[in-house]
């Protein structure tokens, strides 16, 4: 089973969620109660763009086992124009071409299948913007 934070988050995370604080206008993904930057706890909502630009990342080659099939593949912390940073995979590349500074749609795709009973999780994943 998906755990609860995941399912809790997902209504948030299939809209593209964040969280803009009030305080200090630091944008906050998937959305908090406590701004991480000054800890106000005054939110209001804004939808992110689907793209972004890629900050850092990382090829994984041994990855969690459900993930196994898709090794070797990409993860980045992609930063979108609202200033919101989200790690996602990037697909439909080669993964060592994923750099910073690339610029990637973010698109929504199954993410993996949970164990045996097969749920399916969705979630957005980076792709490059040709
Ligand atoms: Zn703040």
């Amino acid at each position: 089973m998906p755990s609860p934070r995941y399912t809790r988050e997902i209504p948030s995370r299939y809209r593209l969620e964040a969280g803009r604080c009030k305080g200090c206008g630091k944008v906050v993904y998937p959305a908090r109660r406590i701004c991480p930057a000054c800890r106000a706890a005054d939110f209001e909502t804004v939808n992110l763009s689907r793209k972004g630009t890629v900050v850092t990342s990382t090829v994984i080659h041994v990855p969690p086992d459900e993930f196994l099939m898709e090794a070797p593949y990409a993860m980045a912390v992609v930063e979108t124009p609202e200033g919101a940073r989200l790690m996602t995979q990037v697909v439909d590349c080669d993964p060592s071409t994923v750099l910073p500074g690339m610029e990637v749609s973010l698109e929504f795709r199954l993410i993996r299948k949970e164990g045996k009973s097969g749920i399916l999780c969705y979630g957005h994943k980076g792709v490059p913007v040709a």
